[in-house]
């Protein structure tokens, strides 16, 4: 018989932005799932909106559970109860709420006294967590919430800053000593060049992290983007395991229906309307948990989806501070009826993008939205606006092919545009062409569909990532057992 070998006890400590806690909550399921004692640390307001989902869990038997930190708005000069990024209303309150963020450092420290857990997976905004867990011996993992790829990406810039050889921003270049032929256009980095972009300092040490820290995990598998996995590995030297796509932890209709937060309209509703399509035949337009557009891009999309006679699932986000001004086109709502349905605020995404009825998503490139369109197997109109969406882009029409862009190719700071990103009519173009019977859509919907096979068989016993946590977890458990 095996000797008996101690739960291993796992911190899980988010950012507070739906597309970085809803991947970590799924990490810490699926670390629940394989036995050990999971933790998840995270604020008064944003524990509402996954209490359910981590009580389901544990009355399903997982050891799985939450320790509240209370947010210091008022002392980080925050409004009272802005404790999520989404709360944020200009780019200045980014940096404000990054900095907010190195005042948990103390309650953090408080907790892993208290509890002394074995490791602590840490948010790559939360870098002093590194500190923090060497005072009490423990590891720390970095979690970035995005791809190899995109990560690969940013050291190439940083290491070879191939945008200075081109004569403008639209100057194509291809980057230099980096897997596969990629090209990208100085429009499409973000920062380019701003050594004063306050940021910087902070990106320096989460930069640093990833090679003090005890390794980064990734949501993603292996076989989706190999070259860079070795990529990150071998030329970058990171330690790094890849246990995605985490968002197939979510098996159960209800999981899916209120993944991150409860979804705005009633899941039952929302499934019988796609019930009613033929299949494929539904396009599904959504744009995460933070970009907004103002009325003259709604105007331009709403055309668009008219004009290209498709079918359409649409979630329209907007600035809860400016809803009044905002507003979709005069009598589009009701002549739309049957063929498009409007999400206002939140959709049960997962959900959507299963539904066999729905054969393609245009979105904005986050990586979990990427993701779930990969494991739903449909072919994605990619859209990105900031952060590392346009590096998501690159991935999905240059080196999977499993997509075609709308055409922005300019990164903005700030998650609402100003300008208009895409025409009515490039909309149509590009929605014609991915949801008609033409044989690159064809093309596309079947590598997709492959793709979404090996992700599934990633995450299943004996799979690339379901063998890569098992690994992590042993190395997480000889550590341990060296320091008793
Ligand atoms: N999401 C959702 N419903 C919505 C909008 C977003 O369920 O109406 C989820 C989506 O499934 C994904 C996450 O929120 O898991 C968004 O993360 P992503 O990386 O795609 O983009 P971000 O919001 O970080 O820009």
């Amino acid at each position: 018989m095996e000797p008996e070998t101690r739960q291993l006890h796992v911190f899980f400590f988010p950012l507070m932005a739906h597309g970085h806690t809803i991947p970590m909550i799924d990490i810490a399921r699926l670390f629940a799932a394989r036995g050990t004692k999971s933790t998840i640390i995270t604020t008064p307001l944003n524990a509402v909106h996954f209490a359910d989902s981590i009580d389901r869990d544990k009355k399903s038997g997982l050891d799985i559970g939450i320790q509240i930190i209370p947010f210091p708005c008022v002392e980080a000069d925050l409004p009272e109860g802005c404790e999520n990024m989404e709360a944020l209303t200009s780019s200045a309150m980014v940096l404000t709420f990054f900095l907010s963020l190195y005042r948990f450092q103390e309650p953090l420290e408080r907790l892993l006294e208290e509890h002394r857990p074995d490791c602590i997976v840490a948010d790559m905004f939360l870098p002093w967590t590194t500190d923090a867990a060497k005072n009490y011996g423990i590891p720390r993992l970095v979690f970035h919430g995005t791809s190899t790829f995109s990560l690969c990406v940013v050291d190439n810039i940083v290491r070879y800053a191939p945008e200075l050889n081109v004569k403008s921003d639209s100057e194509v270049f291809v980057l230099p000593s980096f897997p596969g032929q990629i090209e990208f256009k100085r429009s499409q980095l973000g920062n380019r060049g701003d050594s004063q972009n306050p940021l910087t300092e902070l990106k320096k040490k989460i930069s640093e992290t990833e090679l003090t820290s005890f390794g980064v995990v990734m949501n993603s598998f292996y076989e989706l983007e190999p070259a860079y996995v070795e990529h990150y590995k071998e030329e970058m030297r990171r330690k790094t395991w890849n246990i995605g796509p985490v968002s197939l932890t979510n098996t159960h209709a209800i999981d899916k229906a209120n993944r991150g937060r409860k979804a705005t309209i009633d899941e039952h509703y929302c499934m019988n309307w796609l019930d009613s399509k033929e299949h494929n035949s539904v396009i599904y337009v959504s744009f995460g948990s933070m970009s907004r557009f103002n009325t003259a891009q709604l105007l331009e999309i709403a055309m668009g989806l008219e004009a290209s006679n498709v079918s359409f699932i649409w979630v329209v986000r907007m600035d809860k501070t400016k809803a009044e001004e905002l507003s979709l086109p005069e009598g589009f709502e009701a002549r739309m009826e049957g063929k498009g349905l409007i999400i206002k605020d939140w959709a049960p995404q997962m959900l959507i993008l299963d539904h066999p009825a729905v054969g393609c998503f245009m979105t904005h490139c986050g990586w979990n939205s990427i993701l779930e369109g990969i494991c739903a197997g449909v072919p994605l109109i990619t859209w990105p606006v900031f952060a590392e969406q346009f590096n998501n882009e690159n991935l999905v029409t240059q080196v999977l092919k499993i997509g075609i862009p709308v055409g922005n190719e300019v990164w903005t700071l700030w998650i609402e545009p100003e300008d208009v990103l895409a025409t009515k009519d490039k909309i149509e173009q590009v929605v014609t062409r991915l949801m008609g019977k033409g044989e690159e859509a064809e093309d596309m919907r079947h590598r997709a569909r492959e793709l979404g096979e090996r992700a599934k068989k990633a995450v299943e016993e004996g799979g690339s990532s379901y063998t890569d946590l098992t690994s992590l977890i042993e190395e997480l458990r000889v550590h341990s057992q060296q320091l008793v």
